[in-house]
């Protein structure tokens, strides 16, 4: 059993019918970590958000989302590479060699792309390198986009 403390709450309010969400909700019990489908800032750790959904990129944050619980974000990559769905790191971190090497050393099985912003909002960076994303994992959605946009409305928060 994991112990309260050890829970993560994870926001969902997209398409209930997307691939990702239902697998991503089987998961998520299973490994008993909490899901809710209301925003309350104070509440949510972690953000799902549905975006493209003809893609098949699934954006995960390092610090306070990967970082959080390594070994769940590590066995839920490899589902979703399974799945057929191709997951990688976005963070807003620094391009320097420590960081990604901290990263690559946690998720060296899985050999999944690490993207890092610079600080630059997220969407906007990987659209640039011409990758839509078809879900966000994310603690902090407002480093995915600095403007209201589309997809938070979507994903009913205000
Ligand atoms: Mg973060």
């Amino acid at each position: 059993m994991r112990d309260e403390d050890d829970k993560l709450t994870f926001f969902y309010c997209g398409d209930m019918n997307a691939k990702v969400f239902k697998l991503l909700e089987k998961n998520l019990s299973e490994q008993e970590h909490d899901l809710v489908d209301f925003y309350n800032e104070f509440l949510i750790d972690i953000y799902l958000l549905l975006d493209k959904l003809k893609s098949k990129y699934i954006a995960i944050d390092w610090d306070n989302t990967i970082s959080a619980d390594q070994d769940y974000f590590l066995q839920l990559i490899k589902k979703l590479q399974k799945a057929g769905f191709t997951p990688f790191v976005c963070t807003l971190r620094a391009p320097d060699k420590e960081n990604i090497r901290e990263i690559r050393s946690v998720l060296e099985e899985t050999n999944i792309a690490i993207y890092l912003t610079d600080g630059k909002p997220k969407r906007k960076y990987m659209r640039k390198l011409g990758v839509k994303v078809h879900l966000w994992i994310d603690d902090f959605y407002p480093g995915i986009s600095d403007e209201s946009c589309k997809i938070f409305a979507r994903n009913s928060i205000e």
